[in-house]
């Protein structure tokens, strides 16, 4: 049995196995200290959601993550690749397919062969889906592949039609993101990210710019993917969503992690004071 067959409530204590390891992680941002020192690990197959104050770090935690923003301190670890790590997608090489574990050391320096295996490692999916406004539906999931990757035109265009049709956007795929809703936009938000052949997705509240008609398709998709046991870390608002998808919670304020732990447990009997008062104010 895979870990994504059990249901959700032993699924939080399966054992974890890294895939990334952040230790005191620091960003300034000018004279703002934005990230404190936050520690948190990204476990194989889990999904951990980053709860907290707008803010509060969350965005910039996601853009260190895959090197978007280069930290000023701390550590990350970046495990050796495996072929698990992409459900469903056989034992096709994925990006930043090292075959050696990687550790960034941001206080010294990161060699650029260390950020790309960061970097390679996952792809995000933006709250505001951030496509390229002038190409297609096609153009767009296949610009990473074939652009960044340099892979071959026609392997690119056969694995953006077969996740297209996945997500029942087929029929879609000459029009130009002006003529999709959002929901549809952030499918293909979604549908870009899974192209870049990624090991790790990362979700910047991909719900959020939504009709609230909208969020529920993209939501499902979201759950089905952690279902099929893909890593992910989710900036969400969706506390519900959380409770239901994440193996994990973090609560972020002040660029720290406050608390984190078991969805169902910190949502119902927080720990720190902060966290209560955070929850108090949504629940
Ligand atoms: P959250 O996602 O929790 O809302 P963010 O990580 O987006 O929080 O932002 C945390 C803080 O960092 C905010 O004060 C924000 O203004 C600041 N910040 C984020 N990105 C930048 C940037 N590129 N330049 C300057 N300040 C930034």
């Amino acid at each position: 049995m895979s870990p994504a067959d059990l249901p959700a409530a032993d699924r939080a204590a399966e054992p974890v196995v890294p895939l990334l390891r952040v230790r005191g992680l620091q960003k300034s941002f000018g004279t703002n200290r934005v990230l404190e020192s936050v520690d948190l690990t990204v476990g194989r197959g889990r999904v951990l959601a980053l709860i907290g104050p707008s803010g509060s770090g969350k965005t910039t935690i996601l853009r260190c993550l895959n090197g978007l923003e280069l930290p000023d301190g701390g550590t990350i670890e970046v495990a050796a690749a495996s072929p698990v790590d992409r459900p469903g997608a056989g034992r096709t090489p994925g990006r930043g397919a090292t075959s050696v574990p990687v550790t960034l050391d941001f206080a010294a320096k990161t060699t650029p062969k260390q950020l790309a295996a960061l970097r390679d490692r996952s792809a995000m999916v933006f709250q505001h889906y951030n496509l390229f406004p002038h190409k297609t539906v096609l153009q767009n999931v296949i610009e990473g592949p074939v652009v960044v990757q340099r892979r071959p035109v026609a392997e690119a265009t056969a694995e953006a039609f077969a996740l297209l049709e996945r997500v029942g956007l087929t029929d879609k795929r000459d029009s130009y993101p002006f003529e999709l809703s959002g929901g549809q936009q952030q499918r293909v938000g979604i549908v870009r990210a899974l192209a870049l052949r990624p090991q790790l997705l990362l979700f910047d509240e991909p719900t959020s710019a939504l009709d609230p008609e909208l969020v529920g398709d993209v939501l499902r998709l979201i759950k089905e993917l952690a279902d099929e046991g893909w890593s992910m870390v989710i900036v969400t608002h969706e506390l519900e969503f959380a409770r239901e998808v994440a193996h994990e919670i973090a609560f972020v304020d002040g660029g720290t992690i406050v608390e984190h732990g078991d969805p169902k447990q910190l949502l119902r009997n927080p720990q720190q004071q902060r966290t209560r008062q955070f929850l108090h104010r949504l629940l």
